[in-house]
């Protein structure tokens, strides 16, 4: 059986680019002497994605960590370096909130262009991955994300 690709419903689904969620809940719990066993079921979501949608994902995910690191650095040159540009403490105040303030702005920049970027290819973002059905049955049902233990 091949499915659709989730997140853009168009393509079928690469087998290699699943994206597989774990998920385990305790299922039982019973004293053994003078201490408890707990039995936890494990399983697994399995979101069908096609190699498209995988490699705008790649796309993202990397232009995110440049794109961040980026913004990131020039923050911490411009907080370094600013006040031995100016004698005036005012004015480095003023800049530090500046530079404050528009780092949160410049990172949902970020993030906006990645979803137009995705949106202009028809697919979803990675994050898409939770609204799939079995995603959402299995939190449902008490699972919760993670490898169990
Ligand atoms: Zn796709």
């Amino acid at each position: 059986m091949t499915d659709t690709c989730w997140f853009c419903k168009k393509n079928p689904a690469d087998g290699t680019k699943t994206i597989k969620v774990p998920f385990y809940k305790e299922v039982h719990r019973e004293p053994v002497g003078s201490r408890v066993r707990i039995i936890w079921h494990s399983t697994e979501a399995l979101i069908p994605r096609c190699s498209e949608c995988a490699k705008a994902h790649a796309r993202v995910r990397k232009a995110n960590f440049i794109w961040r690191s980026v913004v990131i650095i020039a923050l911490l040159v411009a907080w370094a370096v600013f006040p031995f540009l100016s004698g005036n403490t005012n004015m480095v105040c003023a800049v530090d909130l500046i530079i404050l303030f528009s780092a949160p702005i410049l990172l949902v920049a970020i993030s906006r262009a990645n979803k137009h970027y995705l949106r202009s290819l028809g697919t979803l973002p990675e994050s898409g991955k939770k609204e799939y059905p079995e995603y959402l049955r299995l939190l449902g049902q008490g699972y919760v994300i993670g490898k169990g233990k």
